[in-house]
């Protein structure tokens, strides 16, 4: 039996950054324990790349821990924990409610839509730095200025503006469009792995095994047998293609606005 240590968030004030930051971790924690032991400390026994790490933490954070489906099966075990707060809230109501699209200051509880904003700013500014168009030192007005420029509101204070993440200060420059690319990922394969009827009505009677069981086939056992590009072909018979991910987004949000979105 092996185990798998994970971080997560939590706000005494806002029950959902621990929900979807622990979801978001079990996908990590997943993949890696769909890795397979054989052949250890070679590159196969080893994630592929980590857009396809980050693919399966975005996956179940948002294909399906945000999805209509997932909290009309789960919604009642909230309930039972938070009896009065819940109490009045619909299934429907809570699943419109944390997918709200609003422009905010932290990446790591923004919407599905937005996030992407709050990782173009992180990319530009790691761009401009290595390209040394930009000093370390007019770093943080160059965030605030694109805060206001793409989201059109800049943060109060470092600790919701350029302090809110650990990677800078661990030297992981160049992560942050992993997270984009995940999400595009996790988009297409989900996609394909909910394609099949079986899967879809094994999701809607809220067994998610037959998902892992998927993944853990066409994704996780084969480690880094491929190179991500490589693997997307073979997973979904075709290159990484954002009209998946846009196709979710107009689909979702559509209905939850009552709106056409194009
Ligand atoms: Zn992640």
């Amino acid at each position: 039996m092996e185990y798998i240590r994970i971080t997560t968030r939590v706000n005494e004030n806002d029950l959902s950054e621990i929900i979807w930051s622990s979801i978001h971790e079990v996908g990590h924690a997943l993949y890696e324990l769909g890795i397979p032991d054989d052949n250890r400390g070679t590159p196969i026994n080893q994630y592929c790349s980590m857009s396809i790490h980050e693919s399966q933490s975005r996956l179940y954070e948002n294909n399906l821990g945000r999805s209509e489906i997932f909290w009309k099966n789960e919604f009642h075990s909230l309930q039972n924990v938070f009896d009065r707060q819940l109490e009045s809230v619909s299934a429907f109501d809570f699943y419109k409610g944390i997918n709200r699209v609003r422009p905010s200051l932290i990446r790591t509880s923004a919407d599905e839509i937005t996030y992407h904003l709050h990782i173009l700013v992180r990319f530009e500014i790691e761009r401009d730095l290595i390209g040394g168009r930009l000093s370390t030192k007019d770093a943080k007005d160059a965030w605030n200025e694109k805060y206001e420029k793409y989201l059109s509101i800049v943060p109060k204070h470092d600790a919701e503006g350029i302090l809110q993440d650990v990677h800078w200060s661990q030297g992981l420059f160049g992560y942050f469009p992993t997270y984009s690319l995940g999400s595009f990922y996790a988009a297409q394969f989900y996609a394909k792995a909910t394609e099949k009827d079986n899967m879809k009505s094994a999701i809607n009677s809220g067994n998610y095994d037959t998902l892992l069981d998927w993944l853990r086939e066409h994704i996780h056992k084969l480690g880094r047998s491929f190179n991500a590009e490589e693997l997307c072909q073979n997973v979904t018979g075709e290159s990484l293609n954002l009209d998946y991910f846009v196709n979710y987004i107009l689909a979702k949000y559509s209905e939850i606005y009552s709106a056409r979105l194009n």
